[in-house]
Order: C-alpha cells, then structure tokens, then sequence
C-alpha cells in the first residue's frame, strides 16, 4: 500500500508527566459535591492526538469539577508511545484495536490493549457521562458517533456541535468502549458519545476537540463557563442533522475503485448511484437521498475494511 503521509500541523505533547494518576495515566478529581461521574478519554485509539492535546491542556490547567466528579484518561498510552513519524498510522494499537475489547473483558487479557481495558474498565464503569476524543484516518468532516439509541442522539443534540449526528450500531468487530455497559441500556440513564473531530494531525481537529470537550463539560454540568479557556468553545452550528446508519461497505479483496472522490458526509440524490466497484461489481446507492458517511474510499484500502457507511436523514 503507498500513500503519501498528511502532515501534522500541531505538536504532540509528552504525557510522561502525567502517568501517576488513581491509575496510570487517568486522572479523577472528586468536587466533594453531589453530581455526575464524567469522563473524557483521549487516545482510544493511539495515533489520534487532538484529544491527548485537549485532556494535556485540562490537566496543564489543573481544571477541577464544580460538582460531581472529572475523569481525565489516555487509554492507548502505549501506541502513543510507540508513534514513529515515518509510520504515523502504525501508532493507533500495539497488537488489536483498544475499541473493540469492550464485549469480552470477562476473557483473560492477553493483549497490550485488553489489559489497558482492565485497567480503564473500572473508570468507565464507574462515568455516568463519556466522551471519547477520536479522529480520523481521512480528511473528512467532523462527526458525533452517538450509537444506536435516542439517549445518544439526544445528548449529541445538548452538545450542540458538530453539525453531523451519527447513529450507529457500533463494530461487528467488536464492542466499542462508548456502547459498554450501561451506556448500551436504553432504561440507564448513563450516557457516552464518540467525537470524531476530524484528520488526525489537523489543527482543525483541535479545534474542534476544544469546542466539543467545553461543550460537554458544560453541559453535564461539572464546570463553569469561567473554568475554561475563552477560545474553546466556538460558534454553534445554525442546525444539526442526524444520520441513521443502514450499511457498512467494506472491500471484499482491497480492490475497491471510487467512482469519484468523496467528502464526508456528502448526500447523493439519487437511489442506483453507482459509488465505485468492488472486484468490478458495481456498488450503488440503495435508496434517495443518501449520506455517505467517513467515506474511506480515497485511499487504497485492506480486505475486509469499510470502505463507507451509508445512511438516511432522519
Ligand atoms: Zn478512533
């Protein structure tokens, strides 16, 4: 596979400082207040840094809830660490995807990120609201994973940015963190969302992990406008929409040729639209109006990745 690496218009910061914490590299901050349990995560994924850049800054500041508790973690510490410029996407696991242990943490952990899961699990466990700072592969516009249930979308619509409301199943692959446990109950009132905030090594996608992380502190209520830094929060949207998920397209060989090059979350009009070829089979737009979103369909891709999820306005 040959592609030419993005570059990285930010500075990456060193973490090592923060490694004592109730766990290595997580960090809890009890109000001695009634409220919420909330957590931010950064580094789910160990190559995506623009919410390592946010959660540095929370704790540089020494940012402290107002009520409840605050929940500060770089999960995939180890990838991060593993980070080497010239195989800058190498740095996301060491041997599988820390978002994909969440269905199977009662297995013996064998893994440098199912043991990580053991170590975060008790913390996620123990969050009544999460966000998990991720970004992307492709240069593609900003998104919220909500999940598969209302409490998700409703709580992204409280957030207020970005404009892109996901709702999705989730990884045959495997349980993301953002569905575990209670948040995955639709009678619980514990609640997650998943930022995607854009290309990994944007400075956009600080921005945007900025905007989303003071969004969502706020609005659980753990701090104050005047606890964060002025320039965070940016300028709400107009409208947000929200996209349901109907498909995964994923290559059967690698071989997927796009028809075009696609944005994110860009909307085709017309159902039969053909998107690209698959081995030559053509691959179509199965209903009007339909949303391509986090297409991955500009790049030479695996056997067996998605290519593009396709929804529905709703
Ligand atoms: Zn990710």
């Amino acid at each position: 596979m040959s592609e030419r690496n993005p570059p990285i218009e930010f500075a990456f910061p060193d973490l090592r400082k923060w490694e004592k914490g109730a766990a290595p590299y997580i960090h809890v901050f009890e109000s001695g207040m009634a409220g919420p349990t909330v957590m931010v995560a950064a580094l789910t994924h160990g190559n995506e840094v623009s919410g390592a850049v946010v959660v540095d800054a929370l704790l540089e500041r020494g940012l402290r809830p107002r009520r409840g508790t605050l929940i500060l973690s770089f999960n995939n510490i180890e990838a991060y660490h593993s980070f080497d410029p010239r195989t800058p996407f190498k740095s996301r696991m060491i041997d599988e995807d820390f978002n994909r242990t969440w269905g199977r943490l009662d297995q013996p952990a064998t893994t440098v990120e199912t043991r990580r899961a053991q170590v975060v699990r008790p913390f996620v466990e123990r969050a009544d609201f999460l966000l998990d700072l991720h970004s992307m592969h492709d240069d593609g516009v900003p998104l919220m994973l909500a999940g598969p249930l209302d409490k998700g979308v409703a709580l992204a619509r409280k957030v207020g940015a970005p404009v892109d409301i996901i709702r999705d199943a989730g990884h045959a692959a495997g349980m993301r963190m953002r569905d575990y446990g209670a948040f995955g109950d639709p009678g619980s009132p514990k609640n997650a969302l998943l930022i995607e905030t854009g290309q990994h090594w944007r400075a956009s996608s600080v921005t945007v992990a900025k905007d989303v992380t003071a969004r969502f502190l706020l609005e659980t209520g753990a701090v104050e406008p005047a606890d964060l830094p002025g320039d965070w929060k940016q300028p709400s949207p107009a409208q947000q929409r929200v996209v349901e998920v109907t498909h995964a397209i994923a290559t059967k060989r690698g071989n997927f040729a796009s028809a075009r090059r696609f944005e994110g979350q860009e909307i085709i009009a017309k159902a039969g639209t053909i998107l690209g070829h698959d081995d030559d089979e053509p691959v179509t737009t199965p209903y009007d109006n339909c949303v391509l979103v986090m297409p991955s369909s500009n790049r030479p891709l695996r056997p067996g990745v998605t290519v593009v999820r396709l929804g529905r306005l709703v």
